[in-house]
């Protein structure tokens, strides 16, 4: 068995049920992908376009590919035909493009708000206040071709868990107020995803539905 396969079995031995693994791939050669593939591993997630829509095109057709990365919008083209959920929406552009691109390609895509959470200025996503305003802004009769999943997070990278655990319920709490309130009409808003290999198991304290897991199943980047 290899040390991908291991960590897999390991890592999915001790994953409730009802959480749902993305299987974050970025970097890591097609090989690796298959190894879980043969598993029965179907959910794996990329950053970036370019290496998304070349493994998509190499892999077997009913993986189910997520988008996690910062999406530009001249890129969307690229990957809607085949995109299986987007998880970094961060603006009401890149959400009218993707329902521009969903229309020509006769399909629906699952799509989550991502929010801004960590104290970090370099990871993308709403504020609070700009999602609200977005949501009261939009009527979902005009995205027929984008179904609203729910909210995408990403924690500070730090050592201080409390921190961390308090960004994670700042999120489900907003998640929570959405999806209560009778004003917006998503009947499909039901993801959390938050949690990545350092923090999934508060993230999932915390109410998360769905993790986002690299290095812990297939080992360490290297970037170069
Ligand atoms: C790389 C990445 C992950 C996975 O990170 P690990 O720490 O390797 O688990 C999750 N989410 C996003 C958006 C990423 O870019």
């Amino acid at each position: 068995m290899s040390e991908t396969e291991k960590r897999y079995r390991d890592f999915i031995g001790e994953l409730p049920d009802k959480i749902k693994l993305v299987a974050i791939s970025k970097t890591k050669p097609v090989d690796d992908i298959m190894e879980l593939y043969e598993l029965g591993h179907r959910v794996f997630g990329e950053n970036k376009v370019q290496e998304l829509t070349g493994k998509s095109e190499s892999l077997p057709r009913d993986i189910q590919w997520h988008m996690v990365g910062h999406l530009q919008r001249n890129k969307v083209k690229y990957i809607a035909p085949f995109v299986s959920m987007i998880h970094s929406v961060d603006s009401q552009k890149l959400l009218n493009t993707i329902e521009k691109e969903g229309e020509k390609n006769e399909r629906c895509i699952d799509c989550l708000f991502q929010v801004h959470i960590a104290s970090e200025e370099t990871k993308f996503g709403f504020s609070e206040e700009e999602l609200i305003t977005l949501l009261d802004n939009i009527n979902p009769e005009d995205y027929p071709h984008v179904r609203v999943k729910g909210l995408m997070g990403m924690a500070t990278f730090t050592e201080d868990l409390e921190k961390v655990r308090l960004e994670f319920k700042k999120l489900k709490s907003l998640f929570d107020s959405i999806r209560d309130n009778p004003a917006y009409n998503y009947p499909e808003f039901k993801e959390i995803s938050m949690g990545m290999s350092n923090d999934y198991k508060i993230a999932i304290e915390e109410g998360s539905t769905m993790i986002r897991i690299g290095s812990l199943i297939f080992g360490e980047r290297k970037y170069h």
